[in-house]
């Protein structure tokens, strides 16, 4: 008998993969996980029914998600990165010898668990010295910070259940007083294609530009996310990351990535004009 793993992008659309085998299902205190191993993507997990991380696209996902920012800051040395359990990010960041501390707060100390036993190759370097672990809700960590970091990155599930506090207005403020005078904000902006993500993009857009003078948003194309087009915002105090990317100092760092670059840098920036138009219009 086949099996297949389907997820609802909208009531109308489902994507489907055909799995070879469930690796785990159960209940953590805060969401639904399930980890399965399937030919095309390797393996991968869910939470509450929509895909978080599959071998074989997370590579796009964690390369958008912090190549951007240490490219157009190369002096980054402290980062907080709040949700992202499956430890992609993390593991990105560890290849930055001059990154000093990284502090990681998922709220859901299980995922991470999982993910170290299931899906090493994004959870491998979670032991990094450098790196601080904090299984405590995102949004209560960042009260009251201030000027702490260089940057900080939101690998957050979607605005519904745990992740609903990481796109409200109290929380960029805080990332935002939580934040060096060089700092700069990254978070996951869902998709823009399908109305009800695009709708939470653009509420996050427009609360991100109320409070940060820089605020952009580049996009990525990442196969099973819902409709494949996927987009980050970029939010700073100082940084324009078109007009200052550090292209030399960034390839120096000899770091070898298999989507990110310096020319997709810039291009990742220039947006289709339906996305453009949906972000300037109230
Ligand atoms: N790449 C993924 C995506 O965009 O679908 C996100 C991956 S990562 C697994 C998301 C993590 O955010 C989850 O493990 C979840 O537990 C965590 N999370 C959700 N809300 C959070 C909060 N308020 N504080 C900290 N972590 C949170």
């Amino acid at each position: 008998m086949e099996l297949w793993y389907t997820e609802e992008h909208t009531d109308e659309v489902r994507f489907s993969i055909k799995v070879e085998r469930q690796l785990f299902s159960g209940q953590s205190e805060f969401q639904t996980i399930d980890f399965f191993e399937s030919k095309e993507f390797g393996r991968f997990f869910t939470l509450d029914g929509l895909m978080m991380v599959n071998e074989k696209d997370e590579f796009i996902y964690h390369d958008m998600i912090t190549h951007v920012a240490l490219a157009t800051n190369p002096n980054i040395k402290k980062v907080l990165v709040i949700g992202a359990g499956d430890g992609g990010t993390v593991r990105e960041l560890t290849r930055y010898k001059h990154i000093e501390q990284i502090d990681m707060v998922e709220i859901d100390e299980m995922v991470v668990r999982l993910c170290q036993e299931h899906l090493p190759i994004t959870a491998s370097k979670l032991e990094d010295e450098r790196v601080n672990l904090y299984f405590e809700d995102g949004v209560k960590f960042v009260e009251g910070k201030e000027g702490e970091y260089d940057l900080i990155i939101v690998d957050s599930t979607d605005p519904i259940g745990p992740g609903e506090g990481l796109f409200t207005v109290d929380f960029y403020n805080n990332c935002y007083k939580a934040l060096s005078e060089e700092g700069i904000l990254v978070n996951q902006h869902e998709s823009p294609y399908y109305e009800n993500y695009a709708r939470e993009m653009k509420r996050s857009h427009q609360k991100i530009k109320k409070i940060f003078p820089i605020s952009r948003v580049y996009q990525a194309h990442i196969p099973t996310y819902p409709s494949g087009h996927w987009l980050f915002g970029f939010a700073s105090k100082k940084y324009d990351p078109i007009k200052d990317v550090q292209v030399d100092q960034w390839n120096n760092f000899g770091i070898t990535t298999r989507y990110y670059n310096t020319d997709l840098h810039v291009g990742c920036f220039f947006l289709p004009n339906y996305v453009k138009e949906m972000l300037e219009s109230d």
